[in-house]
């Protein structure tokens, strides 16, 4: 153990001597660190990794942080790393992960994902868009919505309908769409934040190689599957240190601000800081489960109980600016800036994180998941499984 962590800080040091991020520029230096192995230890050797345990990467980023080295993750890339990158590692051909993975790491091209659409949400095996095969392609048609980040995306996961004539979860096939192929139009939807985080998205006859699909043509919702159970991983679980993220802002004005104290806000700081906690214990456990595969149904609990933390803790700040904290008048439709997170005041979060319940699958959808998948309860009645998707009421 004691060799693995020595061996790791001497690369991390010759990266660096190699690579002075002074004198380097971003983009040239994440590259060298993918190719050194030093992205994300976990993955295999020539896919930025070196085939270690993830437990180690937290030195690893430490080490060059402390040197100042630039980071992939400001580039807003949520997706292609928390979902994309997963699915490609398990159902993607080596070749398609030696192309994919390099560019998604270092944040050169976003990915997003092309799944909800507007009769088909929590139904997501509902799906529509249809997806015709032509020699050794398939024409893409039909209408995507909420896709995040699909306005800054290169490359799209792609769920649609190859055979209508069969039930709904039998006829879905999964592709890689690249998003600069004609007849994909993408338009802005805006929050009630302002912000036009996600988008609509049309797809007319929108050509994509047969050698994008990733699974078996039919196989598309287990793909799907896979990449909602890293979806909810990714959204819940991310692991900082203690008393990081949205509960550090709020203990750290009860510390530094006598003023705004209050007593009843005491006690449910204490809750939200235990719940914080919690979490994130929880969430380290489930990353160590998802790096050895697909993560389980039980990755819902933690997305469930991150939506209702941040909701709970962004409260607890607008509680604590007082009145000031009913004030947010931003209403300006715009991009969001993910290099500067430190410009979102309380009011901002408040409202965001409205919609933390509702992405990544809506808090009801996941306790029904927990209750039928994690907990074996009696499984909500389903009428519609055995009968073909095109004889279902739209
Ligand atoms: C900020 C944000 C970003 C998003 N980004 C993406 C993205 O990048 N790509 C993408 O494909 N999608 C994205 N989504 C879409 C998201 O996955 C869906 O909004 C979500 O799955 C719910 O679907 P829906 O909006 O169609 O609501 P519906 O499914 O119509 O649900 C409406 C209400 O009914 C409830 N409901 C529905 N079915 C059941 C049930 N069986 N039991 C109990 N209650 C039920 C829901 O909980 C909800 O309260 C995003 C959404 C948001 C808010």
């Amino acid at each position: 153990m004691t060799d693995l962590v020595a061996d790791l800080a001497e690369r991390v040091d010759r990266l660096l001597a190699e690579h002075p991020p002074q004198e380097t520029d971003r983009w040239d230096f994440l590259r060298a660190r993918y190719d050194a192995g030093l992205a994300w230890v976990h993955y295999p050797e020539g896919l930025g990794g070196l085939g270690r345990e993830s437990a180690h990467q937290q030195a690893v980023d430490a080490r060059l942080a402390a040197a100042g080295a630039p980071d992939n993750r400001p580039a807003g890339n949520v997706i292609g790393l928390g979902m994309a990158a997963p699915v490609i590692r398990t159902y993607a051909t080596a070749e398609q992960q030696q192309s994919w993975l390099r560019p998604l790491w270092t944040g050169e091209e976003i990915w997003c994902q092309l799944f909800s659409e507007p009769g088909a949400g929590s139904d997501l095996a509902a799906a529509g868009a249809s997806a015709r095969r032509d020699g050794d392609a398939w024409v893409v048609n039909g209408q995507k919505v909420w896709t995040s980040l699909a306005h800054d995306a290169r490359w799209a996961l792609l769920l649609v309908r190859t055979d209508p004539t069969l039930p709904k979860h039998a006829g879905l096939s999964f592709f890689v769409l690249d998003m600069l192929t004609a007849g994909v139009d993408v338009r802005p939807l805006r929050q009630m934040t302002g912000e036009a985080e996600f988008n609509e998205v049309y797809l007319d006859d929108v050509r994509v190689p047969d050698a994008n699909r990733l699974g078996e043509v039919g196989e598309g919702w287990r793909v799907t599957q896979a990449t909602l159970m890293n979806e909810r991983v990714a959204i819940g679980g991310g692991v900082g240190d203690r008393e990081s993220g949205a509960i550090a802002d709020v203990a750290r004005r009860w510390r530094s601000e006598p003023s705004a104290r209050r007593p009843e806000l005491h006690d449910e700081l204490l809750r939200r800081w235990i719940d914080a906690e919690s979490l994130r214990l929880a969430s380290a456990r489930f990353a160590q489960k998802a790096e050895a595969g697909t993560p389980g149904p039980d990755g819902s609990g933690l997305k469930l109980a991150f939506a209702t933390l941040a909701q709970e803790t962004s409260s607890l700040s607008v509680a604590l600016d007082g009145a000031e904290g009913l004030r947010y008048d931003d209403w300006s439709l715009r991009r969001p800036d993910f290099s500067n997170p430190e410009q979102r005041v309380s009011g901002f979060d408040y409202l965001r994180t409205r919609a933390n319940s509702i992405e990544g699958g809506t808090s009801e959808v996941l306790r029904s998941i927990i209750s039928e998948r994690v907990l074996g309860l009696p499984a909500e009645p389903r009428v519609d499984k055995d009968i073909p998707w095109k004889d279902l009421a739209k």
